[in-house]
This record gives C-alpha cells, sequence and structure tokens, in this order.
C-alpha cells in the first residue's frame, strides 16, 4: 500500500495529465466595483460571478449585516433547534416564502446543505429519483445518500423523461422528479410546467433546483419543493427550500443537515433579508443582466440566453483553458468549465452577467470573444 501522500501525488498527477486539476487562487477587490478584481497582480472585469444582480456591494444590505452583526455577534452559537433560532430567521423564511407564493421556507447552512438533507428526508430505500443529466452535482450526492435508486433523464428531454416514468415508476413506492429551474452551466431553464403534468400522471413529487433563478427567471410553475441558495442573485450565504407548511415541519425533524448543523450567523441573515427586499424593489436589476446576457448571444449567434449564465461551449478541456488565457490576455475573467463539472467533449467559457457590468465591458468581452479561433 501506498503511503497517503504518495497515494495523493499519484491522484493528482493523473489530474495533470488531464488538464483537470482544480487549483486555489487569491482573488483581490478592486475597491468600489462589484465586478473588477485584482488577480496575481493584475486587475480583469470578471465575468465569472454569480452576483447576478451586484447586491453582494449594495450599500443596503451590507449595512443590514453589519447592524446584525453589532446588535447579535458573530454566529449563531447552536443549532437552531437548540438554542441558535434568531428571530431573523422567521422574517428571512417568510420573505422567501412569499416570494415563491408558497406556505413556508426553511433555511439552512447553504445550497449544498439544502439538497443534502431534503431530499434524504424524503426519499428511502424502495423509492426511485429521476434527474435530469445536467442537475447540479449535490443533488447526486444526495440523491445516493437518500439511497432511493437514481435514473437519469437526458436533458430536458420530456419524452424520455415520460418513458423512464412509464418503464421505472411501478416498481418503486415513492418517485421524485428532481431537475435545476436554470442550469448552471448552461443558462438554459427546465420545462417545469411540463414536468408538473407528467408528475401528475405517474404519480410523483417535483423539486426544482432555483439556485441561478431566484432573482433572475421567475417561479412560475407549480412544484412540490423549491429550493435554491442566497450565495447567488441574492449576494450572500445560505440555502433554502420552499413548501407547503406540513412539509416544512416534517423537514424541521428529518433533514439532518439542519438538525445537526450551526445555524447561519444572524448578520448572514439580515444581509439575505435586504438583498431580497432590493431584488423586489429593483426588478430592473434582473432585466439589465438578463438583457446584457443576451446581447453576447446575439452578437455570436449563439442561442438567445433564458438567464444571466451564458455557456459558450470549447470542446477540450485544453480549449477552454487556452480560451480563458486568451481572454485574461484582454483583462477579462471567464472561467473555463471541465469535466466532470460538466460532460466530457463540452469543457466551456462559463459567462455570468451582472446588473453591474458597464455596457464598455460587455463590448469588450464580445470583441474579445470573436477572436477566439474556437467560438463560433
Ligand atoms: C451553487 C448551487 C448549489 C449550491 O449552493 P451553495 O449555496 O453554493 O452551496 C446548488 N444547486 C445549484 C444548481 C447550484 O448552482
Amino acid at each position: 500500500m501506498p503511503t497517503l501522500s504518495e497515494q495523493c501525488a499519484l491522484g493528482l498527477e493523473r489530474a495533470d495529465a488531464q488538464h483537470l486539476r482544480r487549483v486555489l487562487r487569491t482573488h483581490g477587490r478592486v475597491d468600489g466595483s462589484s465586478v473588477e478584481i485584482m488577480l496575481d497582480g493584475a486587475r480583469y472585469v470578471s465575468f465569472a460571478a454569480n452576483d447576478y444582480l451586484g447586491l453582494r456591494d449594495d450599500p443596503r444590505v451590507i449595512e443590514a449585516g453589519r447592524a446584525a452583526l453589532l446588535a447579535y455577534g458573530a454566529g449563531a452559537g447552536a443549532s437552531r433547534l437548540v438554542t441558535g433560532n434568531h428571530a431573523l430567521y422567521a422574517l428571512l423564511e417568510a420573505k422567501l416564502a412569499a416570494m415563491k407564493g408558497v406556505e413556508a421556507a426553511l433555511v439552512f447552512g447553504s445550497g449544498y446543505l439544502t439538497n443534502l438533507g431534503v431530499i434524504p428526508a424524503l426519499m428511502d430505500k424502495g423509492d426511485v429519483i429521476f434527474a435530469d443529466k445536467l442537475v447540479h452535482a449535490c443533488i447526486i450526492d444526495a440523491a445516493q445518500l437518500s439511497g432511493a435508486r437514481l435514473l437519469r433523464f437526458a436533458h430536458n428531454d420530456m419524452a424520455h423523461l415520460a418513458a423512464l416514468l412509464k418503464e421505472h415508476r411501478g416498481d418503486s413506492t415513492n418517485a421524485l422528479i428532481v431537475t435545476d429551474h436554470v442550469f448552471s452551466m448552461d443558462g438554459d431553464v427546465a420545462p417545469l410546467a411540463e414536468i408538473a403534468a407528467l408528475a401528475k400522471l405517474h404519480d410523483a413529487w417535483t423539486m426544482a433546483d432555483d439556485a441561478h433563478g431566484l432573482g433572475i427567471v421567475p417561479a412560475a410553475a407549480p412544484v412540490d419543493l423549491w429550493m435554491g441558495t442566497l450565495s447567488k442573485a441574492a449576494g450572500g450565504y445560505g440555502g433554502y427550500v420552499v413548501a407547503a407548511q406540513v412539509i416544512i415541519d416534517f423537514l424541521i425533524t428529518k433533514a439532518r443537515s439542519f438538525v445537526f448543523s450551526t445555524g447561519l450567523p444572524p448578520s448572514v441573515c439580515a444581509s439575505a433579508l435586504a438583498a431580497l427586499e432590493v431584488m423586489e424593489a429593483e426588478p430592473q436589476r434582473a432585466a439589465r443582466a438578463l438583457a446584457l446576457a443576451q446581447r453576447v448571444t446575439q452578437a455570436l449567434g449563439l442561442p438567445l440566453a433564458q438567464s444571466a449564465v451564458v455557456p459558450v461551449i470549447l470542446g477540450t478541456a485544453e480549449a477552454a483553458l487556452a480560451a480563458q488565457e486568451a481572454l485574461k490576455n484582454h483583462g477579462l475573467l471567464a472561467v473555463a468549465i471541465r469535466p466532470p463539472t460538466v460532460p466530457p467533449g463540452t469543457a466551456r467559457l462559463r459567462l455570468a452577467f451582472s446588473a453591474a457590468h458597464t455596457d464598455a465591458q460587455v463590448e469588450a468581452l464580445i470583441a474579445a470573444l470573436k477572436e477566439l479561433p474556437c467560438a463560433r
């Protein structure tokens, strides 16, 4: 047996050989801007953050957090079921529930922890989960943790989902269909109304992950569970699930990542609440992020953007890394996304647009993308 260090060194060598090694870089901030960052001593305009509405820098969001930090301290002190349930949670949960037009909400430590708690609380051995091929990794982890059988349908392919339901639904006790609402690496939107109709026909529950939809793409369809994150358009940190009151009551008792993990700091709740209020009061922010994404897809002849996320598919991990470097030479930062985050052969630049980007920044991006040898 190799030593643990030898084993890890071997794993890193293999990742290097496939251009799949991941390394941490330190990203500094340029004062006063939510889209300009410092990296290795150089200044870049970033198209690589999920802060689609520019809210992590909003003075109202910062001030709400600061006031709560001073008033209530740095941490929750305990899990919410013990003594960590600050009054701010109820306000934040009421706001989330109202925004989705559903009875109740429950806030978790992060979006990842939300999926990891919710899905295994509801699904068990003998049940079946139908998940879109491109759902976020934490949904897959959660499905595996639940012990239920996991079946994947081709991306947004309702004929395939219908066929899988027809063939396999009958073998299992309970069934859940789960999808991203807005897909994190593709930016396209799931056909939730059709999924809800198929679920009704085949006696299945439905769940949508709204991590990239909240504040950008309205959640119009009826699903049993909405989950999402407060770390993207809301600009802060934390996760949540929104559902009927009885479902939320059950999750408070059964979701292990809720029961056995410390609550979010009160200041984080306060910032999130302020961010949701700005999100609602200023819909022009979402409209701008979407319009900028659409301007870029139109200029490049790509399918019209449906959200603030635009993929520029390049194929190999090597090509995606080369494109990332080429953009850096223009002072632009977009991140190369490689397998296993995306399927093999579909490595890409993932562009994320923010209401805080200027027109000039987006024009510079378009010009640089047009110069890429491999982009359309
Ligand atoms: C980011 C993301 C999550 C995880 O949310 P965090 O709050 O960052 O843990 C879950 N689902 C999707 C689709 C995401 O993009």
